[in-house]
C-alpha cells in the first residue's frame, strides 16, 4: 500500500500517517517526491484497510501496490530515483561511467589507474578486493589489504570506489572502503547478504543474477530497500544462454521493462556481458541508446597481464576512444557527461 499525501501536507500530518502505520505493526517508508510525499507500507501479510489512512488529515489517496516488489516498483515511486554522491549524481539526467580493473592487483596499479581515470573525467573506480572466482585455485583477491589500497586511491584522488562485498563478515569493511557497494551476480539471491547491505547507508550496485528474471532481480532489490537502504542501482551484466560467441548474453532488452516497472537507475556491464574486449564499445553505446544510466567497464593498464578478466578488459587507449564516443552521443539522449 502507498499513502499519497496532498502537496501541501504538513510535516505533522505526514508524521501522523507514519505513526498510524507503525501503530498497526507495519513498516512506514516515507518517500519524498518532487511535489508531494508518499509513504510506502510494507510488512503486511494480508490486505491493509485503505480506509484507515484515507480519513487522516493531509492524505490524498491510498493506493494498493499490485506488484510483489513494493519499494522497488514504479507504482510506489513514480519519479526516477536519483542518487547524489560527491562524485556526481546517478540518474536519468546523467550518464555515469565506472571503470577499472576486475581485481585490485597491487597499490601501484590502483593509484595509477585512479589518477588516469580522474584525468579523463571518470569519477568512479571499480576493482574487486574479494573476488568470486569459479575455480578455488584462481586468484581470490587481495581481501582487506585490497580495501586499504582502494581507500588510499580515494584519499589521494577523490575518486569514488565501487567494490564487491561477498559475505556478511566483510560488509562493514567493504562499506567503509566503498562509495558504492557491489553485489555480484552470484550473490544476487544471497538473502542474508542482501539484508545486511540493506542496513548499510551507501548505494548498492546490484548485479543481475546470471539466470534471474526481471522479477527475481527486483525482489532482490526489495530485500535491500526493505532494510531502509533505498539507494539501489540495478546492473545488467549478461545472462546464460545457449550462445557461445560471447561469455554471456548481454540482455539490453531488459532496460525498457526495468524502467517501466521500477524507478531504480540501471547500469550495464558490457565487460562481463560479452567477455571479449572487442565487443565492449558497441555494447556500451547500445546500452546508452537503450536507456541505461551508466556503465561498468573493466579497464586495465596491461589487459593481457591481468590477474582476472583480462580478455574483456579495455586498455587505456581503447577506454579513451570509447569515452570520446560516449561524450558525443550522450547529449543526444539528454545526458550530458
Ligand atoms: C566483477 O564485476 O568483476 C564480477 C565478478 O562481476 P559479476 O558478478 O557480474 O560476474
Ligand atoms: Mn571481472
Amino acid at each position: 500500500m502507498l499513502v499519497v499525501m496532498r502537496s501541501h501536507a504538513t510535516p505533522a500530518e505526514i508524521a501522523r500517517v507514519v505513526e498510524t502505520i507503525a501503530g498497526l505493526g507495519l513498516t512506514p517508508h516515507p518517500l519524498p517526491g518532487a511535489t508531494r510525499t508518499a509513504i510506502g507500507i510494507t510488512g503486511n501479510t494480508g490486505a491493509v484497510d485503505k480506509a484507515r489512512f484515507e480519513v487522516l488529515p493531509g492524505v490524498e489517496d491510498a493506493i494498493r501496490v499490485t506488484k510483489p516488489y513494493k519499494l522497488a516498483s514504479r507504482e510506489m515511486h513514480r519519479d526516477d530515483t536519483t542518487i547524489a554522491m560527491p562524485q556526481g549524481t546517478v540518474g536519468p539526467k546523467s550518464f555515469t561511467v565506472i571503470a577499472g580493473p576486475c581485481s585490485v592487483e597491487g597499490e601501484g596499479m590502483i593509484l595509477e589507474c585512479a589518477a588516469h581515470l580522474m584525468s579523463r573525467g571518470v569519477k568512479f573506480l571499480r576493482a574487486g578486493a574479494f573476488k568470486p572466482r569459479t575455480s578455488p585455485y584462481a586468484f581470490q583477491g587481495m581481501g582487506l589489504e585490497g580495501l586499504a589500497i582502494l581507500k588510499k586511491a580515494r584519499a589521494q584522488t577523490g575518486i569514488g570506489i565501487v567494490t564487491e562485498v561477498m559475505d556478511v563478515e566483510h560488509a562493514a569493511a567493504v562499506e567503509e572502503a566503498s562509495d558504492i557497494i557491489q553485489i555480484g551476480t552470484r550473490n544476487m539471491q544471497n538473502f542474508s547478504l542482501l539484508k545486511r547491505v540493506g542496513q548499510c547507508r551507501k548505494p548498492v550496485l546490484l548485479k543481475r543474477g546470471m539466470s534471474a528474471t526481471l522479477e527475481d532481480w527486483l525482489m532482490a532489490a526489495e530485500y535491500i530497500m526493505a532494510g531502509g537502504n533505498y539507494q539501489v542501482i540495478l546492473c545488467e551484466r549478461g545472462v546464460r544462454t545457449f550462445s557461445d560467441h560471447s561469455r554471456n548474453t548481454l540482455d539490453l532488452s531488459v532496460i525498457p521493462p526495468a524502467k517501466t516497472l521500477s524507478h531504480l537507475p540501471i547500469f550495464v556491464d558490457p565487460s562481463h556481458g560479452t567477455g571479449k574486449r572487442a565487443y565492449v564499445p558497441a555494447m556500451s553505446l547500445a546500452a546508452l541508446a537503450a536507456g541505461a544510466d551508466g556503465l561498468l567497464i573493466e579497464t586495465h593498464p596491461t589487459p593481457d597481464q591481468a590477474m582476472s578478466d583480462g580478455a574483456q578488459s579495455l586498455d587505456y587507449p581503447a577506454l579513451d576512444a570509447l569515452l570520446a564516443q560516449i561524450k558525443q552521443l550522450a547529449p543526444f539522449f539528454g545526458r550530458p557527461v
